[in-house]
């Protein structure tokens, strides 16, 4: 029987992680993570709680003891189906702010590596490749313009509220979480010195996908 991979997906926002992470999935039979809505759920909850995203205790305390359900595109967190809520300005601002806390980050990545360990498993987020599994059987960093993210994000469907908002006021927003996301001291997004860099800028989806599958099934046929 084939080993069952461990597929690290990273790169900024809007560079199409989730639609080729998911789609990879489906085509392998293998469980998609997107552990950016573990970090969104936290930052739900601790909003929910009146906390302060940066209050690093508090909000760790919920990054450890939640639940989640992440199975099937759903987004549960200790039993709130949050999977539109998760996808507004305040909650992009707020996940980013929550994902600066090196404990928040240890009580995520831990449960992560439980979600991954046995393979199977397409993860997509910011340190998959280089914090969560190094090790990974196949990594992948997804790019695209900065003014093709804040195109792509403003016309997600899932991002509501983005959504006849200013182009312009999306990527200035993108632009402040992508220095948040690569400054920060714990896990900064980079790219993995053994990652597959593909730019996605104008190219379509299906490309990526196809791309991407070509270097799985080079991997599988590669294996010892
Ligand atoms: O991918 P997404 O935009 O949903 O992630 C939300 C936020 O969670 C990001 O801005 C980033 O700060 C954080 N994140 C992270 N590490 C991951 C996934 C997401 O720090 N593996």
């Amino acid at each position: 029987m084939m080993r069952r991979l461990i597929i690290a997906i990273d790169g900024p926002s809007g560079a199409g992680k989730g639609t080729v992470a998911r789609a990879v999935a489906a085509r392998l039979g293998y469980r998609h993570v997107d552990t950016g809505a573990m970090y969104r759920a936290v930052a739900w909850k601790a909003l929910q709680q009146g906390l302060d995203p940066r209050d690093e205790a508090n909000v760790a305390r919920i990054a450890d003891s939640a639940s989640f359900d992440l199975e099937q595109g759903r987004v549960r967190i200790d039993g709130h189906d949050v999977a539109r809520a998760i996808r507004t300005p305040e909650i992009d601002a707020a996940a980013a702010a929550v994902a600066r806390h090196p404990a928040v980050r240890r009580a995520l990545v831990a449960r992560q590596r439980l979600l991954g360990s046995g393979g199977g498993v397409v993860m997509e987020g910011r340190d998959i490749g280089t914090a969560v599994f190094p090790d990974a059987d196949v990594k992948i960093y997804l790019d695209a313009s900065p003014e093709e993210r804040a195109r792509r994000r403003a016309a997600d469907p899932a991002h509501a509220s983005s959504q006849g908002a200013q182009l312009t006021d999306v990527a200035t927003a993108l632009a402040a979480r992508d220095k948040s996301d690569s400054t920060r001291a714990v896990s900064p997004l980079a790219i993995a010195p053994d990652a597959v860099v593909i730019d996605t800028t104008g190219t379509d989806i299906d490309e990526t996908v196809q791309r991407v599958m070509e270097i799985v099934n080079w991997r599988l046929k590669t294996e010892g």
